[in-house]
């Protein structure tokens, strides 16, 4: 067979492949594509460079390059099937327009190839089954009462049965036409998101659900399993109201609570543990892309520990990063997480707050820190701290790079003489 008409039998595949098919450098540099890859590409470039791969996924799915980057093995698959949100915006408060599944592969060093899919329908279907599998383990597994509440599109309830009154202690008549979100307060720490959070999901996705404390009307905090369900309105683009579920979970008394606390909390300090801390991060991830909620990230190592522990011994070294912890934890915000990451060094997740919220935190943790002393038979000990910051914006979306960068602001801080906070490239010295 000549050349050409391998060639041409190649072009012919590529036309009629009902797959996108994309050929790019490592860069997202894009040598070769198909028509069904420019019609999905094209429209969501927008004004951002439609010869880049990585350029068009820039707004919807930033983590794409971070992954590339972050793929160390010389050939293999970076992504399977990742799925892409489009939402080209013709119905912005509809489900999403489009779904893509994009498969990127590394086939050398400075080559990639990526497949892009169209899955919307296979979604909406998978939306559908997990949607009724909910009502139906509400219903079917309920040996608790669920409250059902209907609230209007901006969280007003509408009505409250019975059974919202002995779960809450409310009154149904008193609660009618208040904000459900000032009745539930769920501003716990992990950050769970909030009710008027949920109806965001609820109005694009169909429905949302997830467990987390929620108060009772004398203060008593009981966990709560929440679904809420939108609605359709005649126009099709807004739910003209939500269906509202509660379930009280019993989470298994004290038992079940040291359980919990042995697993999620580091034991010499109290402080959350690394593996929670990671858990955290991934459902706050998963709440910045579904949002665009921010999410900072303060690193923090106590400068010299070894020092002290040479000079004071152990268990005064031990005593001490206990204070700290303790310090620390007394200045987090409702929804902050503060973790012992190993030895000296410690993390504070932060939800929804800004960069400069951040900073003024690690600012903060910092003068306290420094400011504490701790009696020792020679005579007071202290001890100062260097502190790295930086937010999930700046880190493209991905986890990896959010925490790579506030450790590199970390070291910054030691070099330019401990005892600091930095949160940017260069660190003032
Ligand atoms: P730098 O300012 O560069 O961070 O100096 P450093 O001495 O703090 O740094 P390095 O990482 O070399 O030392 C950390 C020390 O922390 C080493 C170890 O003795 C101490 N350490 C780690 N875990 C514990 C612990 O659980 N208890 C006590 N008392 N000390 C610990
Ligand atoms: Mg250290
Ligand atoms: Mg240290």
């Amino acid at each position: 067979m000549s050349d050409t008409s391998s060639e041409e039998q190649l072009l012919e595949f590529l036309y009629a492949c009902p797959v996108g098919l994309i050929e790019c450098d490592a860069t997202g540099e894009i040598g070769m594509m198909n028509p069904h890859a420019m019609q999905h590409l094209l429209p969501l470039a927008g004004p951002r460079d439609p010869g880049n791969l990585f350029a068009a996924f820039e707004q919807h799915a930033p983590e794409l390059r971070s992954l590339a980057a972050a793929f160390a093995p010389a050939t293999g698959r970076i992504c399977d099937g990742h799925r892409i949100f489009v939402d080209l915006g013709a119905r912005r408060h509809a489900a999403p327009a489009k779904v893509l599944a994009c498969t990127l592969v590394k086939l050398g060093p400075n080559r990639l190839m990526a497949t892009l899919a169209d899955i919307s329908q296979q979604v909406v279907q998978e939306e559908r089954l997990r949607q009724a599998n909910t009502w139906f383990a509400t219903m079917l597994d309920g040996v608790n009462d669920y409250a059902a509440l209907t609230i209007t599109p901006d969280g007003r309830i509408e009505s409250a049965d019975a059974c919202f009154t002995r779960q809450t202690g409310h009154p149904a008549a008193d609660v009618i036409g208040r904000d459900l979100t000032d009745i539930l307060n769920t501003d716990a720490p992990g950050g769970d998101l909030r009710l008027d959070e949920q109806l965001v999901i609820a109005t694009r996705e169909g429905w949302h659900l997830q467990e987390g404390w929620q108060q009772r009307a004398d203060g008593e905090r009981y966990w709560c399993q929440r679904l809420v369900v939108a609605r359709s309105g005649p126009d099709d683009l807004r739910p003209s109201g939500f269906s509202v579920v509660l379930r009280d979970v019993p989470r298994g008394g004290e038992a079940a609570e040291d359980m919990r606390r042995l697993l999620t909390c580091d034991h010499l300090t109290g402080a959350s543990n690394r593996r929670y801390f990671g858990q955290v991060m991934e459902r706050e991830l998963t709440h910045w892309r579904e949002l665009r909620q921010s999410l900072s990230l303060v690193v923090m190592d106590l400068d010299h520990f070894k020092t002290v522990n040479d000079t004071y011994g152990h268990p005064v070294g031990d005593t001490l990063l206990c204070r700290v912890a303790d310090a620390c934890k007394l200045l987090l915000p409702p929804r902050g997480i503060f973790a012992r990451l190993g030895g000296e060094e410690f993390g504070v997740l932060l939800p929804r707050y800004a960069k400069d919220q951040a900073v003024l935190l690690a600012e903060q943790m910092r003068t306290t820190i420094a400011a504490l002393e701790v009696e020792t038979p020679s005579g007071p000990l202290t001890v100062t701290a260097s502190l790295g910051c930086a937010t999930l914006d700046e880190a493209d979306g991905s986890i990896d790079a959010l925490i790579a960068l506030a450790d590199k602001r970390l070291y910054a801080a030691k070099h330019a003489g401990r005892n600091q906070v930095c949160h940017r490239q260069a660190c003032a010295a």
